[in-house]
């Protein structure tokens, strides 16, 4: 199968690149498609056959669920129950965050097909921001399934080339929207009745952080992460590792765990590239690439997260380490990533 980039550099290419995806999610087909988190293998979520090609493209085992995006807010009734004790935190919810990189997590309704949500009886929902992935799914009208746009266990695609890379010759269409703003998977969270106030539990940390959460209810950090892609043993040698470049990576705590092996090439990703975090200046490094120079902000690390490690996964070194980062804010998420993107 010939893989095919689509533009949406003017209207006149906007339109026909809406036009074909819009053409393939009708005729049961995927298409891959920007969104304001990452890149994602759209399918028709009511369509079982159209959705197993989803799970065939990237090579995801069928226990782990995809998240459902609608094209309107309204759409959640349709996919989803919301029920009664937890109604009023979903709506709140919903109007804040909706479009947006939150995905909430709740009973689905039978018209979800089983694969869609690997039987479980819940159902992963959100509705994104992204202005040309708005206007296909209102254009196509109803929900797709679309988990990020990487083969099972790799890099998440925050540009089209990156899909490409990736997705040549396994799906027909690549709709290029251009580098995403958030960077970073959504915030999945779900709701629980509490005692005095309801409970966010954040099943995986994202681009909505818990100072933003916390207005509507105490947020908990589900202790065993759901991310069930991420969680989930693998068989020795396969798949040891998740969100991982092809290079080793190594994601330390402090300076003196670096250890340079003789005659071995390393690169640095850096927080803020301050001399002061004790990294810099530490080794003769092959490459530094600094996430957020200055004073350093977590958002901006995260927006830039996937596409440096994907740079440093180019380069001609031995490994790749990693500073840490703060475990605040979208600090979270990029530490979620890094540890499962790292060498065990
Ligand atoms: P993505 O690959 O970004 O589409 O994310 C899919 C992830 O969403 C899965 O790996 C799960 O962690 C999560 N997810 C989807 N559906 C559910 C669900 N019903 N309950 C809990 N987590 C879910
Ligand atoms: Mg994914």
């Amino acid at each position: 199968m010939e893989t095919e980039i689509a533009t949406t550099d003017n209207e006149v290419n906007t339109n026909e690149a809406v036009r074909s995806a819009v053409g393939l999610l009708q005729s049961g087909d995927v298409v891959a498609l920007p969104t304001e988190t990452v890149y994602g293998l759209a399918a028709d979520a009511l369509d079982p056959d159209a959705v197993e090609k989803v799970f065939a493209a990237k090579g995801r085992p069928h226990f782990d669920p995809l998240i459902v995006h609608l094209p309107h807010k309204d759409n959640v009734y349709e996919v989803a129950e919301v029920p009664k004790e937890i109604h009023k935190t979903v709506v709140q919810l919903i109007e804040t965050f909706w479009p947006g990189p939150l995905t909430l997590v709740l009973p689905r309704k039978p018209v979800i097909p089983d694969i869609v949500t690997g039987g479980l009886a819940t159902v992963a929902v959100r509705q994104s921001h992204h202005p040309v992935f708005h206007r296909i799914l209102r254009n196509f009208g109803g929900p797709v399934a679309a988990p990020s746009a990487n083969l099972f266990g790799q890099l998440s695609p925050t540009s089209a080339q990156a899909v490409m890379d990736q997705m040549e010759g396994r799906i027909p269409l690549i709709v290029d929207g251009g580098a995403c703003a958030r960077g970073l998977e959504s915030t999945i969270v779900r709701v629980l009745p509490g005692e005095k106030k309801p409970v966010i539990e954040v099943l995986r940390p994202g681009p909505i952080t818990e100072i933003e959460l916390k207005k509507f209810g105490k947020v908990v950090f589900a202790e065993r992460n759901e991310d069930v892609e991420n969680s989930v043993p693998e068989a020795p040698g396969m798949l040891a590792n998740h969100y991982a470049p092809q290079k080793p990576l190594r994601l330390l705590e402090c300076p003196e765990d670096f250890v340079p092996e003789d005659g071995k090439t390393y690169a640095l990703l850096s927080y803020r590239g301050q001399p002061k975090d004790g990294f810099i200046d530490l080794h003769d490094w092959a490459e530094v690439v600094v996430l957020s120079p200055g004073s350093g902000r977590v958002a901006e690390a995260g927006i830039r997260l996937f596409h440096m490690i994907r740079q440093l996964d180019q380069l001609d070194v031995d490994e790749i380490i990693s500073e840490p980062f703060p475990d605040r804010g979208v600090g979270k998420a990029i530490l979620d990533k890094l540890r499962k993107a790292s060498v065990k």
